[in-house]
């Protein structure tokens, strides 16, 4: 069923607590970790607690979560001071825009100077 845990999803097994991670906020929707290979000195991945594979099927299931998801984002930039450099959210959407995980998360970074286009 839509938005059911999947036992062969990294980002369900660090929502249950089976794979750690170092959580920065948690809300009863949500979840905000630090990226294990951090690209700016503020780069935290914020999920849904409910797999959907992407933004927007996420945004089609569970639109509630959706709006928590971005409201968090911005939360996690708040928390993490990035009101000087500003920052970036970042929904990766198939291959080739390069999404590995398959569990939508938003990426924030922030903390230097982010150029555009990204490539
Ligand atoms: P994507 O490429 O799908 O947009 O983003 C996946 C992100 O997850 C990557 O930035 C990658 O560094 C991060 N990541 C992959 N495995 C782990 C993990 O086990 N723990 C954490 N904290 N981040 C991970
Ligand atoms: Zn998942």
């Amino acid at each position: 069923m839509a938005g059911e845990p999947q036992s062969d999803c990294l980002f369900c097994k660090i929502v249950s607590g089976e794979v750690p991670a170092t959580i920065v906020r948690e809300t009863e929707t949500t979840v905000a970790f630090r990226d294990i290979n951090p690209q700016a000195p503020t780069h935290v991945l914020v999920i849904p607690r409910v797999h959907y594979p992407d933004a927007a099927s996420l945004a089609a299931g569970a639109p509630d979560v959706a709006a928590d998801l971005l409201r968090e984002a911005g939360e996690v930039a708040a928390q993490e001071k990035t009101d000087a450099t500003g920052y970036r959210i970042v929904l990766n959407t198939g291959e080739g825009a390069g999404q590995t995980v398959f569990h939508t998360h938003a990426h924030v970074l922030g903390g230097r100077g982010l150029t555009w286009p990204p490539g």
